[in-house]
């Protein structure tokens, strides 16, 4: 597409609004791109682009993953346009290419590194024609917004551009089934002591041969639809990853990985296993990217140990646990709750899983708590649980559904009261599960429940294994 005078115009729109921004003190990492694209819906397209782009989309893990990538480039010297603070959708694009650009719209950078929003990918990627696409997992997300599966499917397929390099998840068979024309490569996790042969979880949206519709055999299943399989009658199965995982070694915090036929060892900034999907995904584009190994291992030994979504502190020998669960996304909850329950010790569990807008802007639909895995939650050693928000009813009679304890259970539609309905004498760990709009409330509770705990005797503190 060639620069016409909207363009120009637009592009100027642009530059005032993020000077004026910046007089401000405000950061300029959305509205300069909103405001040119209302003046020129195609913005993006007559944008010139950086000589290499390098994409991250999927459901879960794009922003860590992204950042991730983002730190090992810049410790290996490389300078890079990215939207790290910003917005993934098209305006947040627009912005950081906009205020990495001259006058006239020529950008700064050679490099370009974008976390997509998969929903927005029609709006993106036939513009920004990405040399490489990570695509991390494909997984259910809100309903309202991502509808299902199938349709953010059918979004990636049909935009994506043909010559897109392709960096997909082998163990995840929605994901590795996407633009089988296009050229790619697969990264993966080898069975593991924790994996099983069959679904543990209510929702698996991969249930019969892609290719021939017939009953699929799993090889393993991790969580979900996650693991490996092979169909018995028209011989399909999940494809073979060149960048594999064969081992973590949580104590050296390392992993044994295979990259391109050789084996070597990587330093693994954490190791739950979403997080080694993030670190092997992260390696994988950056060695398709052309960064040798030996740099590789380098760039991650300087990783720092960021965990925004698991935040665990130690109160009078007990712990308080705060951890990320995306409202309205069935498969991070139900991760969520499974690591709670696995957590050791007895547990006083928080939800605080609401729509903050729920109330005020939108209206919200519940299904997504029936392919939640409540049912994790009814365990021996979560002794109680206390929902506060205005879909606390609906919460409850989840729980009650997924089996728990009528007594267990405390609820209320007053948020205020959350802390006051939790038991924190005789647990060794409270656990506030919160969605991400809920923050700054979830903040709150953790510093009151942080203060009660701090009133109570003193307890031993209890060795576990992490
Ligand atoms: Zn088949």
């Amino acid at each position: 597409m060639r620069k016409n005078l909207r363009f120009y115009l637009a592009l100027l729109c642009a530059k005032g609004t993020a000077a004026g921004l910046r007089l401000l003190g405000r950061k300029a990492t959305n509205m300069p791109g909103s405001c040119a694209i209302r003046l020129c819906p195609d913005f993006l397209g007559r944008m010139p682009r950086p000589t290499r782009v390098i994409g991250v989309t999927g459901t879960n893990g794009k922003t860590s993953t992204s950042n991730m990538v983002e730190d090992m480039l810049a410790s290996c010297g490389y300078d890079f346009i990215c939207n790290g603070n910003g917005s993934n959708v098209d305006t947040g694009v627009a912005a950081a290419l906009i205020n990495h650009s001259t006058l006239l719209g020529k950008p700064k950078k050679d490099l370009a590194v974008f976390e997509l929003d998969e929903r927005s990918a029609p709006r993106i990627l036939p513009y920004l024609r990405p040399d490489i696409l990570l695509i991390t997992n494909i997984f259910r997300d809100s309903y309202k917004r991502n509808a299902h599966v199938e349709f953010i499917l059918d979004i990636l397929n049909r935009y994506i551009p043909d010559s897109t390099r392709l960096i997909l998840n082998a163990d995840d068979l929605l994901c590795a089934g996407i633009r089988p024309e296009n050229p790619r490569v697969y990264f993966g996790i080898d069975r593991q002591p924790d994996d099983g042969d069959t679904c543990r979880n209510i929702v698996q949206d991969v249930r019969v041969c892609p290719q021939c519709g017939g009953k699929l055999t799993w090889d393993f299943v991790r969580y979900h639809h996650i693991g490996r399989a092979h169909c018995p009658a028209c011989g399909f199965a999940s494809p073979s990853p060149k960048y594999r995982v064969i081992f973590t070694d949580p104590a050296r915090r390392t992993m044994r990985v295979e990259l391109a036929g050789v084996e070597r060892e990587l330093p693994l900034p954490n190791s739950s296993t979403i997080n080694v999907y993030n670190s092997l995904a992260a390696v994988a584009l950056l060695s398709e990217f052309g960064l040798p190994a030996e740099k590789l291992a380098a760039a991650m030994d300087k990783l720092a140990v960021s965990e925004t979504r698991f935040n665990e502190e130690k109160v009078n020998g007990r712990s308080l646990v705060m951890h990320l669960a995306k409202g309205q996304n069935p498969i991070a909850c139900s991760r969520a709750f499974e690591n709670a329950r696995d957590y050791p010790g007895k547990k006083s569990v928080l939800l605080f899983l609401d729509d903050f807008y729920d109330a005020t802007h939108s209206v919200e639909s519940t299904p997504w708590l029936y392919d939640t895995d409540f049912e994790f939650l009814n365990d021996e050693n979560i002794a109680s649980i206390t929902v506060a928000g205005a879909r606390h009813w609906d919460v409850f009679l989840r729980l009650l559904m997924a089996g728990v304890p009528r007594e267990k259970i405390a609820h209320s539609g007053d948020t205020g009261r959350a802390v006051e309905l939790t038991p924190t004498d005789g647990v060794d760990t409270v656990f506030i599960l919160y969605d991400v709009f809920n923050i700054r409330f979830a903040n709150g509770v953790r510093d009151q429940i942080r203060e009660r705990l701090k009133a109570l005797p003193p307890k031993e503190e209890t060795a576990h294994e992490d």
